[in-house]
């Protein structure tokens, strides 16, 4: 695609570990790789998608999940059209950071017209996350939940498509 009817900035936050290089990975063509070590720094991936009839440019930011980092990096939230917010079905505590820390992270530096979606990755291990409290925290923000794999490549182009399909309205 050489002309594009939009560009859209995503990120993807959450705790490390909870597999957002692999998601992004999935999503920009790469392999799942079993031995990642977590990421270290953060940089953009591009992708191009087609929905309905419009041609879309993504840039599919990627960072680690540690807060004395993310706190040096306002630009890294600003001008975002799109968040996933990602946490590990199976570590509990990974689904209390998004509550309790990325939400609020990103309402304090991004855009308040911005799309989210939460992510409950690694749905090919048992879920360990109440989803009493999932509903809570979707009802509250009004998010739409979809679990993925990355590792067996489960609802992962799913959830894109539906985060740009919400920046599209916004457009
Ligand atoms: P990040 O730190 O959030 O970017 O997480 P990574 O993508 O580096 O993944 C952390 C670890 O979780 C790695 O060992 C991955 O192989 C593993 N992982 C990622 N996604 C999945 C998944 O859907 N299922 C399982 N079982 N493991 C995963």
């Amino acid at each position: 695609m050489d002309t594009y009817d939009y560009s859209f900035k995503i990120i993807v936050l959450g705790d490390k570990m909870v597999g957002k290089s692999s998601l992004i990975g999935r999503l920009t063509g790469n392999t799942f790789n079993e031995k990642t070590a977590g990421t270290i720094g953060f940089g953009f991936h591009l992708r191009d998608i087609e929905i309905g009839t419009k041609k879309i440019k993504l840039q599919l930011w990627d960072t680690a999940g540690e807060e004395r980092f993310m706190s040096l990096t306002r630009t890294y939230f600003r001008d975002a059209h799109g968040v996933l917010f990602v946490f590990d079905i199976n570590q509990p505590n990974t689904f209390q950071s998004v509550c309790n820390t990325w939400i609020r992270e990103f309402e304090e530096k991004g855009s308040t017209d911005a799309s989210m979606i939460l992510i409950g990755n690694k749905c090919d291990l048992e879920t360990r996350t109440d989803p009493s409290e999932i509903e809570l925290l979707r009802d509250r923000h009004l998010l739409d939940y979809i679990e993925t794999s990355a590792k067996d490549y489960i609802n992962v182009e799913e959830a894109l498509v539906a985060l740009v399909a919400q920046c599209l309205q916004k457009a």
